[in-house]
């Protein structure tokens, strides 16, 4: 069954004030109500670091103060437009029925459709799944691609379930969502914990629903089923092309830079592939529950064999056994954590040793981390901007589906190595313009072009 939420309920849940809800009768009210709109800086408490919707907010709030947006517009795009909870039963292989919560929240559709992941792990949550919708329309919105933000999640643990099991659950979570998605309405893609497979499920539900076979109503399906060409790879191949970017900015040499990869999943694992292939040096790579290390270079195509081969990237013999947690801080020339939130943020960013940042995975950085890494003068390439390469394919695959039309991979990679160069561009020089970093930049390149159209389109009343 779905449960429909009207908004504004975000700011109500994240236990602040609610705003526009009703007319505020006294001074006091309207005093209380003020300072929040004009915030004075992405400012949040150490204890509140790992809300990822909080942390979304600062930033939005920073941004938005600085373009000077009208209190009505701020309003408007400070909370999801939709948000929807659903409760799947799903019958598992032993014979019991087990309940899964699941969301989808749709952002905005100031620009276009939706487009967001589904998430499957046992830590999703709403404000998590809140504050990654808001983050698709941000990135969407900074490499100038027609789509709004969306996210979805189901609270489950995709490892201990059979495929059978994942099969239902997702047929069913997509039947439960089947007004909401569509090809102009809103279009998933794979994210941590889901993937090809699950979106050719995805595909199927929503197609035996409207009698048709409809491929644009997800991206990252396999490419034998309406999928793109290089969509597999967009994500680590938008990564390289905004490092080697940064490098150029800062006078860098790739066969002289040093590479830690936090995450040896799609991003990482693609990122280190197509970053070693142009001659960087991989010296560290970290999962969850270890890392390894090797200052003189791993080498990437031989990790990727070992783990098809074990399931894992340990006990490589190609590296030493590391600490998953000292190996962010371990002296390199780029960063990228491409695995989860929060992990870097008021505790271990002092320790950085590394001169780029370039973030792989969305929300990887506390607001109160940011402030760390900005006085020990990291140059950060924020995620709505470095991993954006992933939903500009899913852009390629969801046109290319529509138009029955396929390009081939270099037609794919040309278009997005393009895309990722000029939205690197235009982030530079909004930071430079404005003298912010360039997360604040990105943010404001962003909001203003959402702000932009929301105006164009009015309030229909
Ligand atoms: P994935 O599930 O393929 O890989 C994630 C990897 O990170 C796995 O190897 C996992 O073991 C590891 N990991 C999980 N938690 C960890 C931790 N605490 N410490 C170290 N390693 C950990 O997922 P993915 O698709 O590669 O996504 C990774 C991140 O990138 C997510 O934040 C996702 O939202 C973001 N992202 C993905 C895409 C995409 O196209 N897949 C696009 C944009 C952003």
């Amino acid at each position: 069954m779905a449960e429909e939420r009207l908004v504004p309920t975000g700011a109500a849940l994240a236990g602040l004030p609610t705003l526009g809800r009703s007319r505020p009768s006294k001074d006091k009210d309207l005093k209380m109500e003020t300072p929040v709109l004009q915030a004075p800086g992405p400012t949040i408490s150490v204890e509140q670091e790992n809300n990822p919707w909080l942390a979304q907010e600062a930033r939005f709030n920073e941004a938005a103060r600085r373009l000077n947006l009208d209190a009505g517009i701020w309003k408007v795009l400070r909370y999801p437009s939709r948000e929807i909870i659903v409760h799947i039963p799903v019958a598992m292989d032993d014979g019991s029925i087990e309940v899964f919560t699941g969301y989808r929240v749709q952002h905005s559709i100031s620009r276009g459709p939706c487009k967001g992941g589904i998430r499957y792990g046992p830590d999703v949550s709403l404000d998590e799944v809140r504050a990654l919708a808001s983050w698709m329309t941000w990135k969407c919105a900074v490499v100038n691609i027609p789509f709004g933000g969306s996210k979805g999640g189901v609270i489950c643990d995709p490892k201990s379930m059979s495929q059978g099991e994942l099969e239902r659950m997702t047929r069913r979570y997509t039947a439960a969502l089947i007004d909401f998605i569509g090809p102009e309405k809103d279009v998933p893609a794979p994210d941590m914990g889901t993937n090809e497979q699950t979106m050719a499920w995805v595909m199927d539900t929503y197609s035996m629903h409207v009698g048709q076979t409809i491929t644009s109503v997800v991206t990252g399906k396999p490419v034998s089923l309406g999928g793109s060409r290089g969509r597999r790879e967009a994500t680590g191949r938008g990564i390289s092309v905004v490092v080697d970017q940064a490098l150029k900015h800062l006078n860098m040499l790739p066969s002289e830079t040093s590479v830690i990869i936090q995450g040896f999943g799609n991003v990482g694992s693609n990122s280190a592939k197509l970053l070693w292939d142009k001659g960087y040096k991989i010296i560290g790579i970290g999962e969850f529950d270890g890392a390894l290390y090797n200052p003189a270079g791993i080498d990437i195509s031989e990790l990727l064999e070992h783990k098809a081969r074990t399931g894992s990237v340990h006990h490589f013999p190609g590296a030493q056994p590391f600490d998953q947690d000292d190996i962010l801080i371990q002296k390199c020339d780029v960063l990228i954590p491409a695995a989860t939130e929060n992990v870097i943020t008021s505790h271990n960013a002092g320790k950085l040793q590394c001169r780029i940042l370039c973030e792989g995975a969305n929300g990887p950085t506390t607001p109160v981390a940011d402030d760390i890494l900005a006085s020990k003068g990291i140059f950060v390439i924020p995620d709505i901007l470095a991993n954006a390469g992933g939903v500009t394919t899913s852009y390629f695959e969801w046109v290319q589906d529509r138009m029955g039309y396929f390009w081939t991979e270099d037609e794919v990679n040309q278009r997005l190595d393009r895309i990722m160069v000029d939205s690197f561009n235009d982030v530079l020089q909004y930071s430079v313009a404005h003298s912010v970093n360039n997360r604040i930049a990105a943010y404001m390149l962003a909001v203003d072009r959402v702000a932009h159209t929301t105006r164009q389109r009015g309030i229909y009343a």
